[in-house]
């Protein structure tokens, strides 16, 4: 589906795929060296390191429809690798609520992609509910510092990751969404354990954390303490809404039925076989329908509003047609998705089980499908929970 795009946009557009095409990578460059060189030309384009941070912080400013273009073209384009933790997540939380010495001293080598950080909300007993957690962080008396204990779990590249920004419990007195405060310590440091999780695909990217008397100085708390709540809340709209990952399925499944055409069915394809066929047209009507999902956004957001409950419409549904493409794209590779780790037969058959596997996630991190559910129950459909 395209969009009506006035001249303005279609050059930006233009911009876009040029600036991909001339700073692709080639085969045989230093990868790490592409990769920062690729943020710093970025970054001269005006900002397009941070496509969505706001110019008063050094990002673009563009507008909601600019931000759409961006990412139709990314998900052709082969961008350098970058974990969401600094840009996407800390970063807005920072610029947000940070004071002005905290965004002087994190921002720039969030920028420089100089520090990866890992996100610790979760733990054992606190996922979908995460307010029930449980990590305590004690103010020592001469209110210089904090001292962390407990545990988080499924910590995504808590293996490499510099920093950590944190919720943790300073008071359990009151109801559970009061009472928790945001931190950001290293995790380089005496006190922090890292476990891998390894996950149904073989892969370690989760991992259990353990902090014993982890002290974290006062200056490293975001907000008021209490207060650490209300400042994850509005960020979790804005991580729902990223997950979604329509402009990539999109292209993921133009791909799929490429490599159904190449699977031969008597004299013809898999493509051909109707049973095969009914279930991409399904797909494809789904991914429209969520198309213009995103679009509706992205029209509250030119009118100025901030994500809402769409983003749990757009996580629901995203991640579940990515999770279905790749189930078909296994379908596919018939027998030969069974031997993935052993690459016989169709190529694309040892990355689709791969992908399947992985993709079992998708429908749990960033808020659960059930509970995405609740959310448009209540805010989208108006209803009421049930009292029985
Ligand atoms: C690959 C991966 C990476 C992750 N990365 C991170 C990370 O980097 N940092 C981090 O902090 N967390 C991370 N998570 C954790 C993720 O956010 C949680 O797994 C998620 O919130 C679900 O919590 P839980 O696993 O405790 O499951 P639970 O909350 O125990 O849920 C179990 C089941 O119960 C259902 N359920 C729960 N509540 C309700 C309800 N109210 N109504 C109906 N059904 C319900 C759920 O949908 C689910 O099916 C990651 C998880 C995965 C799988």
């Amino acid at each position: 589906m395209d969009i009506e795009l006035g001249s303005e946009d279609l050059a930006f557009r233009e911009d876009v795929r040029g600036f991909f095409a001339e700073n692709a990578y080639k085969a045989g460059e230093d990868y790490n060296v592409w990769r920062l060189e690729w943020f710093k030309k970025a970054a001269q384009m005006g900002g397009w390191d941070v496509p969505k941070w706001s110019k008063e912080f050094g990002g673009p400013g563009w507008t909601p429809t600019q931000h759409y273009i961006w990412e139709q073209e990314t998900a052709t384009a082969t961008l350098p690798w970058d974990m969401p933790f600094g840009i996407g997540m800390v970063a807005p939380i920072i610029m947000a609520y940070g004071n002005e010495e905290q965004q002087k001293r994190f921002l720039p080598d969030i920028r420089a992609r100089k520090v990866n950080w890992c996100q610790g909300y979760s733990e054992p007993g606190a996922g979908s509910d995460l307010a029930a957690l449980k990590t305590k962080a004690v103010l020592s008396e001469d209110g210089t510092h904090y001292t962390v204990n407990g545990t988080k779990i499924w910590t995504t590249m808590a293996q490499i990751a510099d920093w950590i920004f944190c919720l943790t419990r300073t008071d359990d007195s009151g109801i559970k969404q009061e009472g928790i405060t945001f931190l950001l310590f290293p995790m380089k440091q005496k006190g922090i354990e890292v476990k891998p999780i390894i996950t149904l695909g073989g892969a370690h990217s989760v991992n259990m954390v353990y902090f014993t008397d982890v002290s974290v100085p006062v200056e490293n708390r975001i907000g008021e303490e209490g207060k650490g709540w209300t400042y994850a809340k509005g960020l979790l709209q804005h991580e729902r809404t990223g997950l979604a990952g329509i402009s990539r399925s999109i292209v993921a499944l133009e791909k799929l039925k490429e490599q159904a055409s190449s699977v031969k069915r008597g004299n013809g394809s898999l493509m051909d076989e109707p049973s095969f066929r009914a279930k991409v047209a399904e797909l494809e009507i789904d991914l429209m329908a969520s198309e213009y999902t995103e679009l509706r956004s992205l029209a509250s957001a030119s009118a100025g509003s901030a994500p809402g409950p769409e983003s749990s419409i757009l996580k629901l549904k995203g991640t579940e047609i990515q999770q279905r493409i790749a189930k078909l794209t296994v379908e596919a590779g018939g027998i030969y998705s069974a031997a993935w780790g052993r690459g016989v037969g169709h190529k694309f058959a040892k990355a689709g089980m791969g992908g399947y596997l992985a993709s079992r996630a998708f429908t749990i991190y960033g808020g659960a499908s059930e509970v995405q559910k609740d959310v448009i129950a209540k805010n989208v459909l108006g209803l009421k929970r049930s009292t029985t």
